[in-house]
């Protein structure tokens, strides 16, 4: 591959649970993935999903280098559990000039050397899903994202406190430091609110804002 620039394609190292699903997932959605394993029987197991899966030790240069890491202009390291096998990946990666580099982090410490290492995206897939079942756990929510630090959307059951009234009535805004962005009616489709939208308790509505008063929204208003 050389020196050959691959603007529109993804380099993924690590196939395992996350870096398979995420080649996978990719893929399907029309973006090319080369995607590196350095254990020989997941290689073959993903030859048969993936268009390019190859068998390399991302912890050397020189592999990266036959590869032709340094034409991508995005990577992803998806190996959490081996932290060493990362950073050394998503450190060579970085010397090799692949300007977007992403990595999946284990721990918050694992995390932190990352972004030191100059690593622009660090996910920590186990703990966003723990915080995620957590709030899904704990009431009315029926999918939350925080998608920014202390900044979360959530789906769930219009609580009474908001129904049959509009929104202008309702202000849940100023009482509860949230925005209704979206209603469901039974059987409709999601569509948007605007400060004459009534919202009935068999409506689904999506709300934005910081994370802590969408909790207490969902959760004072059970
Ligand atoms: P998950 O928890 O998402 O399953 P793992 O960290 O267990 O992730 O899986 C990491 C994957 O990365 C494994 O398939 C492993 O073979 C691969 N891997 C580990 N070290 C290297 C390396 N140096 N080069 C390429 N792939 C590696």
């Amino acid at each position: 591959m050389g020196r050959d620039r691959h603007p529109n394609a993804v380099l993924l190292i690590g196939l395992g649970r996350f870096g398979g699903t995420l080649a996978e997932t990719l893929q399907r959605m029309g973006h090319d993935v080369v995607a590196v394993d350095a254990n020989r029987v997941i290689v073959q197991e993903w030859s048969g999903t993936l268009t390019h899966v190859v068998e390399a030790d991302a912890t050397s240069e020189a592999a990266l280098r036959q590869l032709g890491a340094e034409g991508f202009d995005r990577a992803v390291v998806a190996i959490g559990t081996g932290i060493e096998a990362s950073l050394l990946a998503a450190g060579t990666l970085l010397d090799l000039g692949v300007p977007e580099v992403w990595a999946k982090a284990i721990t918050r410490q694992h995390g932190r050397i990352l972004e030191r290492l100059g690593v622009s995206h660090v996910v920590y897939p186990e703990r966003d899903a723990g915080e995620r079942v957590a709030h899904l756990l704990s009431g009315r929510l029926l999918d939350f994202i925080e998608f920014d630090k202390g900044f979360a959307i959530a789906k769930l059951r219009a609580p009474r406190s908001v129904c049959g009234q509009t929104m202008a009535e309702a202000l849940p805004r100023r009482r509860f430091g949230v925005t209704v962005v979206g209603v469901k009616r039974p059987d409709g489709e999601f569509g948007a609110v605007g400060s004459d939208t009534v919202v009935n308790q068999d409506d689904l509505i999506i709300v934005t804002g910081p994370t802590p008063e969408v909790e207490r929204f969902a959760a004072a208003t059970a």
